[in-house]
């Protein structure tokens, strides 16, 4: 314990034994650092797929449609992040959206900048916009963001018609240059490109522009699932969880929903620029609230948080009114013929209703599903003219998806027999024993420790004064025990000195610094955590992942890093996730490392708890009520972890009813009624003290023994 520890554990990279199946393999390849072979073919025969598809399906229109739908995906993938993930509603990326599309055809016409250039520009351009819309507005929460949003989207269209000088408006920009390939053809001039002979097939430039924009959501895709699936992914599900718990493991909420804006807003951007090119000509109409909805659409029906909702969506979505539209225009039948077509939206409506009220039974959902379809894809062949009611179609389908997939198309495919998730990578090997938190977090040395002090604190809410005029001292090394009845402002005191109320009067400071006007998150980094006395974890995380967020502050990859998924990511990533374990092992539940957080009885949830507060390396660590909910006999069990937490130099403040728990493990106690101070000193002399009875029970007639025999009267 004497200097400060980095872990020097037995802790192996991402890479495999040779006992792993071959495709279980995982590689050290830059991108791909870590992950396994199967991985790695999955991405290789989507880029096949890419290459040969638009070979098969020769037909400009069609190569049209694909481009429309990389694009458009390459959007829905940044919306994701912050809709389905971080859980907040955008309805302004079509502005984003717009930014990019008005960036890139600017720039060529008027600028004289390659589309090669000028498309990653007008990215980069929306993503600066977008990170400016997102400065004065993420500090705001809930509904606020999607006001601005909407507004964000409405002005943008307004100045987009108007600003003629620029835009042009519903006139619009014309002569907007398409790629130019190998010496200066453009999309639609490029005939006579037969790489493969004479007799071989043309490469037209709306195939090269397919693969441009499909290579592009490819890449895009690889990078958003390497950030996904690390650690950005699970602090922005942290940050939708709660806030507050983000926070106190250090996390800054407000910076994390500005990188996930700016993120989503670069992607948007590219799109539009992708789009500009593809169709030559732009006019402001296109630029309406409505492709904002579009978009989120495309989220939602693809299944948000989910890594491949936005390509599902997005493909559905563009193809479906493509095919209904075919199939409107074909007229099998010369008229109506009414019985048809009331037996088919019978069994669509029919089989849309079991669909609502069957919750599971996988092959019938599915069976089910396809009826739906058939149902409605048939009613619109057979019924002449259709093609005039085509966007009522349209809706009822999308509203049939909407209401049958409250996870998206994504949810919809995973939950299909046979392709139900295998449970995947079990979280640990061999399980550890660990009784020592020596070299697994960076518990401060004992030169680095420092005293808490509050020096007459006030905080007032109205006229409520929860804590009024508080003057006390936690010294370093010590288990602080903080007494007093309900309402008597501990909670309130917790609150004050990590940052979440700002007092009202007086200071807190730990050594020389001052934390009044710090942010949780900032206390946190200067090593004071906490748990909650309603507990705050990340429900729907796994207990090992909810651990996993307490390393926070000691992280060094970088968002770069994590995008790239650089080796200092993939290997900063196992080690914190071998640490989290070994740490679940210190408090005796390493078993439960795969169980999602809530699923937990309520003294499991606060050991977890604590073991993501003891993650950060905490110099001091306020419990705020642990055995609150804790079965009684597991109440040995806390002291001890209270101790063994003692031991490794961590100092503690326990808030507690629990007389014998608290009076067990504290060297020192205070004791809080309205506010104020009414005691302190050993727990024995706190015991004898009249004025602390008199608070508690009301009367001096009793004794301490009875607080002891009834906790309840606490
Ligand atoms: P304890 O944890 O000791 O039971 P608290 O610190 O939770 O007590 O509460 C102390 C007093 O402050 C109570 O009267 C409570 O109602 C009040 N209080 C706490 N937080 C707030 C708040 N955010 N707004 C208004 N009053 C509050
Ligand atoms: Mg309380």
């Amino acid at each position: 314990m004497a200097t400060a520890q980095t872990a020097q554990a037995p802790i192996s990279p991402p890479l495999s034994s040779a006992r792993e199946r071959w495709y279980a393999r995982r590689l050290r390849l830059p991108v791909f650092y870590g992950t396994t072979r199967a991985q790695v073919l999955t991405v290789m025969a989507a880029a096949a797929g890419i290459f040969v598809a638009p070979l098969i399906f020769n037909d400009g229109f069609m190569q049209q449609v694909m481009q429309t739908i990389a694009y458009y995906t390459i959007a829905a993938i940044g919306l994701n992040v912050l809709v389905g993930y971080q859980g907040q509603v955008s309805l302004g990326h079509g502005a984003l959206f717009a930014f990019g599309a008005y960036a890139s055809a600017l720039l060529t016409t008027r600028a004289g900048v390659p589309v090669w250039i000028a498309l990653f520009l007008a990215a980069g351009i929306a993503g600066v916009l977008g990170f400016l819309v997102a400065l004065p507005t993420l500090r705001a929460r809930g509904h606020y963001l999607a006001m601005v949003t909407i507004a964000l989207a409405v002005v943008t269209f307004v100045v987009a018609q108007t600003w003629t000088d620029v835009t042009n408006g519903p006139t619009g920009i014309g002569n907007i240059p398409r790629p130019e390939w190998f010496g200066g053809t453009t999309m639609g001039a490029l005939r006579k490109f037969r790489p493969f002979g004479d007799d071989g097939p043309v490469l037209t430039g709306q195939i090269l522009y397919f693969w441009v924009c499909a290579g592009l959501a490819l890449v895009v895709q690889l990078l958003a699932t390497n950030l996904l699936t690390g650690r950005f992914g699970r602090n922005v599900n942290a940050v939708r969880q709660s806030e507050i718990a983000s926070e106190t493991v250090g996390v800054s909420v407000y910076r994390m929903k500005l990188k996930a804006f700016t993120f989503s807003a670069v992607l948007a951007g590219l799109a539009g620029a992708l789009f500009t090119h593809q169709q030559g000509y732009i006019v402001s109409d296109t630029f309406s609230f409505d492709k904002s909805v579009e978009l989120l659409v495309y989220v939602i029906l693809g299944g948000a948080r989910s890594v491949y909702g936005p390509v599902l969506g997005t493909a559905v979505l563009v193809v479906l009114p493509e095919l209904l539209k075919t199939a409107a225009s074909y007229n099998v039948l010369p008229s109506s013929n009414l019985p048809l077509q009331v037996l088919c939206v019978a069994v669509g409506g029919l089989a849309a209703t079991g669909l609502v009220r069957l919750k599971t039974g996988s092959v019938t959902r599915g069976v089910l599903s396809a009826l739906t379809v058939f149902g409605f894809l048939g009613f619109t062949l057979i019924t002449p003219q259709i093609i005039e009611h085509f966007l009522i179609v349209y809706g009822c389908l999308l509203i049939v998806f909407l209401v049958l997939m409250p996870e998206g198309l994504a949810g919809f495919v995973r939950d299909l027999p046979g392709l139900r998730r295998v449970k995947t990578r079990r979280a640990s090997g061999a399980a550890h024993t660990v009784t020592s938190l020596d070299g697994l977090v960076a518990i401060p040395s004992m030169a680095g420790r420092q005293r808490l002090a509050l020096e007459d604190v006030k905080m007032h809410f109205g006229g409520v004064r929860a804590i009024d005029g508080l003057s006390m001292v936690v010294e370093p090394g010590q288990v602080h025990g903080l007494i007093g009845p309900n309402g008597s402002g501990k909670s309130t005191l917790v609150n004050v000195v990590t940052g979440v109320y700002t007092p009202s009067a007086g200071h807190v400071r730990l050594g020389d610094r001052v934390l009044n006007l710090l942010r949780p998150h900032d206390i946190a980094g200067l090593g004071v955590t906490r748990t909650f006395q309603n507990i705050q974890l990340f429900k729907d995380l796994s207990v090992l992942d909810n651990v996993m967020m307490g390393f926070h502050v000691h992280r060094r990859a970088g968002f770069m890093h994590q995008l790239l998924r650089t080796r200092l990511a993939a290997v900063e990533e196992a080690e914190i996730r071998e640490r989290s374990l070994q740490l679940l092992a210190f408090l005796d539940i390493e078993h439960l490392a795969d169980a999602e957080a809530q699923s937990l009885p309520y003294g499991l949830q606060r050991m977890v708890e604590i073991a993501r507060a003891l993650a950060s390396g905490p110099s001091i660590l306020l419990l705020d009520e642990p055995a609150a909910g804790v079965n009684p006999s597991e109440i040995g069990r806390l002291s001890e972890v209270i101790r063994r937490v003692a031991a490794a130099g961590v100092t503690l403040l326990v808030i507690e009813h629990h007389m014998d728990l608290v009076m067990g493990v504290s060297n020192h106690v205070t004791v809080l009624d309205y506010g104020k101070k009414i005691a302190e000193g050993t727990p024995a002399s706190v015991q004898s003290n009249q004025r602390v009875i008199e608070a508690y029970l009301g009367s001096a007639e009793h004794s301490f023994e009875d607080l002891r025999r009834a906790p309840q009267l606490a």
